[in-house]
């Protein structure tokens, strides 16, 4: 398949072009958050000089004009990951984590109780494990977590064996930030609704990096943030099938998202508003907005190719030496842009901070997986993950630091 015009790519980057200490700076972070190109941050410029106000469709023509951006940035980002129904299947939220904090306590809190069951992976982010963990331990829920064997995949036949007449919620991650697994998600959504039960899929890792259809994998509800792909800090989202969000409860009160309101009582306004109280996000709606017509502009095929390409070569470079042991699948349909490992006798934070020295960012730690990395049997990793600005002499500075810390510690 085709791939990126990375060199006409990096050009929309200005960051990209940092040095330190005379090292051009090798961003290899973009698990833990994605750079910003020009045309979504003039989109949030050219707001804030020309547009500036608060929504809730004030009188005046500014407010108009914000209130028009925000509301059609909804339609957008649902349009961006197939949801057919616009701006009534999707709300805006602070980030993935948020997202995942308002479906377990608007649903959650209310639908699950004593016996009830909700299925996670060994794999899931703690913005989903904590999240569910904690709201099952309220409602007096128990959570159960499908195996991950030894090649980092789901065992289908565990998910198979959990997934029954208590399960309430299936909570699974769409790609894992630390192993780099594609999951099937739509298996396990057939799994959930089989057994009348409901799929929330954190997708903070593959959206940005690969084409996703929530209707195609039949997701109930589907969550992730606009700083891993290619848009701002401050926003996330929340697809939610309509009509499950127009029986769920608010999770957060306040202005804005409600129709009528006494003393005594108050009435909610029409989803997604109901659950977006307060100011929101006006500036980087417009932003995540900007990076999903920048994304779809380059074509989210492409950019998976290219990851590919790069995790490929990593991959085959980092297994030339039998001293370094590589977590998740190898290289295929099923692993996305990134790779987590370690280096015998290096800690993954002493190679972190050898790589810095060179202007190479790479991530080392639990990745918010701490279940995960005990599994694994290692308290932390190093992280590269790529993206679609980076390149192949990117992974060759990946290598030469890890040939650094080698004969630094041998
Ligand atoms: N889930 C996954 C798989 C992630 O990689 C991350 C970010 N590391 C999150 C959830 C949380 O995203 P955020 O910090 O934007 O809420």
């Amino acid at each position: 398949a085709e791939t990126v015009d990375v060199e006409a790519i990096r050009e929309e980057y200005p960051i990209l072009e940092r040095e330190f200490d005379g090292e051009d700076l090798v961003y290899l972070d973009n698990a833990a958050t994605t750079q910003t190109p020009e045309p979504v941050v003039s989109a949030m410029s050219d707001y804030y000089r020309e547009q500036n106000a608060n929504v809730h469709r004030g009188i005046h023509h500014l407010s108009q004009e914000a209130s028009v951006a925000y509301e059609d940035a909804h339609d957008r980002l649902a349009e961006f990951v197939g949801a057919s129904g616009g701006r009534e299947e999707m709300v805006f939220t602070k980030n993935t984590t948020e997202s995942e904090n308002l479906v377990a306590y608007a649903w959650g809190m209310r639908e699950l109780g004593p016996g009830d069951e909700v299925v996670l992976t060994e794999m899931e982010h703690h913005a989903s494990l904590v999240t569910w963990q904690q709201i099952a331990k309220r409602t007096g829920a128990d959570c159960r977590y499908i195996r991950v064997d030894d090649d980092g995949r789901l065992d289908m036949d565990h998910a198979e064996e959990l997934i029954g007449e208590d399960t309430e919620m299936v909570s699974a991650v769409h790609v894992s930030n630390t192993l780099g697994t594609i999951n099937p998600v739509s298996e396990l959504a057939d799994l959930a609704h089989a057994n009348d039960s409901y799929i929330f899929v954190d997708g903070a890792q593959a959206v940005p990096n690969q084409p996703v259809d929530v209707e195609a994998i039949d997701a109930d509800f589907y969550a992730f943030s606009g700083h891993k792909m290619a848009g701002p800090t401050g926003i996330g989202c929340l697809y939610g099938k309509s009509h499950l969000l127009e029986e769920m409860e608010p999770y957060l009160y306040g202005g804005g998202m409600i129709r009528k309101v006494t003393f005594e009582d108050s009435t909610w306004d029409e989803v997604p508003w109901k659950f977006e109280p307060g100011t929101p996000p006006i500036a980087e709606a417009v932003g995540i907005h900007a990076a999903a017509d920048y994304l779809d502009g380059i074509g989210l095929e492409r950019i998976r190719e290219h990851e590919n390409e790069l995790v490929t070569y990593a991959y085959d470079r980092l297994t030339e030496h039998d001293d370094v042991e590589i977590y998740g699948p190898e290289p295929g349909p099923d692993r996305g842009g990134l790779v987590s490992f370690n280096i015998d006798g290096v800690h993954a934070h002493d190679l972190a901070s050898i790589m810095n020295d060179h202007a190479v960012a790479i991530r080392a730690g639990d990745h918010c997986t701490q279940p995960l990395h005990d599994e694994l049997g290692v308290a932390a990793s190093a992280r590269a993950s790529f993206y679609l600005y980076n390149t192949r002499e990117e992974v060759d500075a990946l290598l030469e630091g890890i040939d650094d810390a080698r004969e630094l510690f041998a």
